[in-house]
């Protein structure tokens, strides 16, 4: 019986060690060291209709070049079809590394399977690819305190906890099928919830579930429509005093709903908040509308990613500070979280001017 389940275990720990990709440091029939160093790294995003993507892809091509790697980016416009079929052609051009920001965090399994059968470690990348065992890291940021910061930042700026209130507020959330947008909305519920439960903060719409607050694809145009039937029908007397907004897009589509019905000429515009730190919500936030933004530099995720990637490739070390709250439903991924940034009026000058995301100049 001992021997068998030694024998059971041998073969488990074989079976795990391929299915981390071990065989990228040079075991098995992966690719050698000096093989996949300078080999070719698939990079696939999720839309270009978001400047973040956008940055994200150029930066780490940037990076991964610079470190005499080859590369291929490919976007993958919101439909989940484009991107599977997008790693599956990496895999065929013999890609030695795969570094992922899922359309859709579990819709990769299949394809991922046939990464690891060719024995190339995946990198998640910003968002959680979920329900496989075949991803090797996950490189992002802390999405929960993302939430934190847009739930904080109404609290202060409503002047909740010097016993102001109560307010209205409606809530808006991320994409169902990304990771992320849970860790965003609990977050943010994390710090709404006790004024709520108090009544100091109330849901007039009664939308107070994720799956209620949730925006398919992140659409702008959706989040639009949606706070469109919320001020039709719980606004016409009352009036929404916050809207939290899990990002930019969605954001500047509630902005226009609400000035679709006065606020901003006859009433003021509610506290907004927003995430991403895109050109179009500063200039809003400059001009009064937007409130907030979460900026999130990824510049910094590029070189966490390319960091973790070329560790894969070179049998070094990917760094990591995280190893137990990014659980994807068949493994804990080892993760690096990076820090996000609180950004209104006050501070947009230091955090995205100086910083060099942004010239003045783009800004007028
Ligand atoms: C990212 C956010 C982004 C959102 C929409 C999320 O997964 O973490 O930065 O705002 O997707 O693109």
């Amino acid at each position: 019986m001992r021997k068998l389940s030694a024998g059971l275990v041998a073969v488990g720990l074989t079976l795990s060690l391929a299915a981390c990709g071990q065989s990228a440091n040079g075991a098995g029939d992966g690719p050698a060291k000096g093989d996949a160093k300078g080999g070719l790294v698939g990079i696939a995003m999720p839309t270009k209709s978001s400047e973040r993507w956008i940055n994200d892809g150029t930066n780490m091509v940037k990076e991964f070049q610079g470190k005499g790697y080859k590369t291929d980016l490919q976007y993958g416009d919101n439909v989940v079809e484009n991107q599977v079929s997008q790693v599956e052609n990496m895999i065929t051009k013999g890609a030695k590394l795969l570094v992922i920001a899922a359309i859709d965090g579990s819709s990769l399994t299949n394809v991922l399977q046939r990464a690891a059968d060719a024995h190339i470690p995946v990198i998640s990348y910003d968002r959680l690819i979920r329900g496989t065992r075949n991803v090797d890291y996950y490189a992002t940021f802390d999405n929960y305190k993302v939430g934190v910061l847009q739930g904080g930042y109404i609290v202060d700026k409503l002047g909740l906890k010097d016993g102001k209130g109560p307010f209205n507020i409606e809530l808006f959330a991320g994409s169902p099928d990304d990771n992320n947008a849970t860790f965003f909305f609990n977050g943010a519920m994390s710090v709404l919830k006790p004024y709520l439960d108090e009544k100091k903060l109330v849901v007039q719409s009664g939308q107070t579930a994720f799956n209620q607050a949730a925006t398919l694809r992140w659409d702008g145009g959706l989040a639009q429509s949606r706070m469109d039937n919320l001020l039709s029908k719980s606004y016409t007397a009352a009036r929404v005093d916050a809207v939290l907004s899990p990002y930019d897009g969605i954001s500047i589509g509630i902005i226009s709903s609400l000035k679709g019905v006065g606020y901003g000429t006859g009433k003021s515009l509610p506290v907004v908040t927003g995430q991403d730190g895109e050109l179009a919500s500063v200039k809003s936030i400059i001009a009064g509308e937007q409130t907030q933004t979460v900026y999130k530099d990824t510049r910094q995720l590029a070189k966490a990613a390319v960091q973790m990637g070329d560790a894969l490739l070179t049998g070094g070390k990917p760094e990591v500070n995280d190893t137990t709250q990014y659980d994807n439903g068949a493994k804990t991924v080892p993760a690096q979280l990076l820090q996000p940034v609180s950004v209104d009026k006050d501070n947009y000058q230091k955090v995205l001017v100086d910083s060099g995301q942004y010239t003045a100049d783009q800004l007028k």
